[in-house]
């Protein structure tokens, strides 16, 4: 039987990193991905490029893909021999089906795996501050569902025996209904002065809470206008949050950062960002793969020695080298004096024996050899007219566009920080092949420069930059996005 392999993943209650390394590692194997709606979206940029990517989120009120088709559909791939990642949010097991879907595969004589994951009952009160547990006040723990199968959509549970019986009761899926439950509660037998709390989008950075009594708790949410996700906690742990609160009171504490490149030179502003609390998406945005242009190569053998020939990166040094090698060219037939961005691109060419000065004003017609976007943020600050060698290309995957539509229209992200020039136009360039509105993104987040330049280029495309950092002193650029926020809410 050349059936496929399926693995029900669990994929954690939000947080990034709290998926398993399993979990993980099997992500990355999949030919297709089926995914809930309360997946991370920035999980799913960690899959192969070519993986097929089926969102079968539930939404209140709108189904997307039914119980029926999401089984047919695992059914389809893993008989056609691929291998199935089902990712559900939080652990499969809790309120996740992971038992229908399972049982049909063991019908169907299809191999399953199941991963394991940290349900939001336990992961968002830890985030909250409440461990579900504790010696001196709690030593039972329930989760239950808050939607029932009764007609009004209220939980058909045992009311007394787990008002009675259970120390810490953890409802999921039960905002709406959260008077009926409150009030079961009490009439039968927990206390109206019982504590209680409502975690919303727990571990996330955009993580809200409300705490109550039994009496007060319906009210409080009403007020704060909390609608699912999110989890309900009633017990006298609850109380431990006073002293135990952690997740909300860091410094970034709800600061949501996306970076549109991975780059070495932000590592250090990275950590620290993380370190106090923001939660920090850096990804490449467009995929690049390398580029030659043979005939734009053959010109420039036949150059002039006052042109210059100027590397712009690392990467495209090395790019460029391969290039010519795998066309059956030579560096040494290149007349014109080699000259490098920086220091480290200098380092570079003088590790595999090619000489090179550092950039200056005596640089007069150069020939800039990067990628598109080192070459056109080189050309929009230095040198308007110089020519210019492209080597490596940027493309945007279908996979990062969804992944970042979603980040950005579920509000997972407040923040752009675009650290150079050449990030401003990578954004720029997703923002126009992706097709995401500008307004939609001016409106919900804030869009922070690192330098005059970079924001010179969002300036040129008409988008408004709203703040611009301008030193290389981590702690004052995360004081200063602080004070952005502030401004922002104020
Ligand atoms: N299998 C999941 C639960 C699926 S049921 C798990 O183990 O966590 C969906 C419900 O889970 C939501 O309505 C909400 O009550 C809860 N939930 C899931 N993720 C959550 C989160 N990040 N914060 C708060 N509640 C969450």
């Amino acid at each position: 039987m050349n059936s496929g392999m399926v693995y029900f993943v669990g994929a954690g209650p939000g947080d990034i990193d709290l998926i398993t390394v399993k979990g993980k590692q099997v992500l990355q194997q999949a030919d297709v991905v089926i995914f809930d709606r309360l997946i991370n979206p920035f999980l799913l940029t960690d899959v192969k490029d070519d993986a097929k990517l089926i969102y079968c989120g539930k939404q209140p009120c709108k189904h997307t893909l039914r119980q029926e088709d999401i089984q047919k559909e695992i059914l389809i791939h893993a008989r056609k021999g691929k291998t199935v990642v089902r990712l559900k949010g939080g652990d499969p097991a809790v309120f996740g089906r992971v038992g229908e879907e399972a049982e049909l595969l063991a019908e169907n004589h299809i191999r399953y795996e199941i991963i394991p994951g940290i349900t939001a009952g336990i992961a968002a009160t830890m985030y909250a501050g409440v461990p579900i547990t504790h010696r001196k006040h709690s030593n039972s723990f329930a989760v239950v569902t808050g939607h029932g199968s009764r007609k009004d959509g209220t939980p058909n549970v045992d009311w007394k025996s787990l008002s009675k019986g259970v120390e810490t009761i953890v409802f999921y899926m039960g905002v709406k209904h959260l008077n009926t439950i409150s009030e079961q509660l009490i009439k039968h037998g927990k206390g109206r002065d019982t504590q209680a709390l409502v975690v919303h989008w727990g571990t996330y950075s955009k993580q809200r809470t409300v705490e109550g009594t039994l009496a007060t708790i319906t009210s409080k949410v009403e007020q704060a206008n909390i609608t699912n996700p999110a989890i309900i906690v009633v017990g006298d742990v609850v109380k431990l949050r006073s002293k135990l609160a952690w997740f909300d009171n860091r410094l970034l504490s709800g600061r949501a950062i996306l970076i549109p490149s991975i780059n070495e030179r932000n590592r250090e502003m990275v950590t620290t960002l993380k370190k106090d609390g923001a939660d920090v998406f850096e990804h490449e945005l467009l995929c690049e793969r390398d580029h030659f242009d043979s005939g734009a190569v053959n010109d420039l053998l036949k150059m002039e020695s006052d042109n210059e020939l100027v590397f712009l990166s690392t990467k495209s040094v090395f790019a460029f080298l391969k290039g010519l090698v795998e066309n059956g060219m030579d560096v040494r037939d290149i007349q014109l004096p080699f000259y490098s961005i920086n220091e480290s691109v200098k380092k570079t060419l003088q590790t595999i024996g090619i000489k090179s000065k550092l950039i200056d004003m005596s640089v007069i017609s150069p020939v800039l050899v990067g990628d598109e976007t080192e070459i056109e943020s080189e050309r929009a600050t230095l040198s308007p007219l110089a020519k210019g060698i492209v080597v490596r290309k940027k493309n945007v995957s279908n996979k990062d566009i969804a992944a970042f539509t979603r980040l950005l229209e579920e509000r997972h992200i407040n923040t752009i920080l675009l650290t150079s020039p050449a990030e401003a136009l990578i954004f720029l360039k997703f923002l126009e092949l992706s097709g995401i509105p500008l307004e939609q993104v001016q409106e919900n987040v804030t869009i922070i420069c690192k330098g005059i330049d970079t924001n010179l280029i969002l300036k040129k495309s008409n988008i408004r930059g709203d703040m611009i950092i301008d030193n290389e002193d981590v702690a004052e650029a995360i004081g200063k996005i602080e004070e952005a926020e502030l401004a922002l809410e104020s």
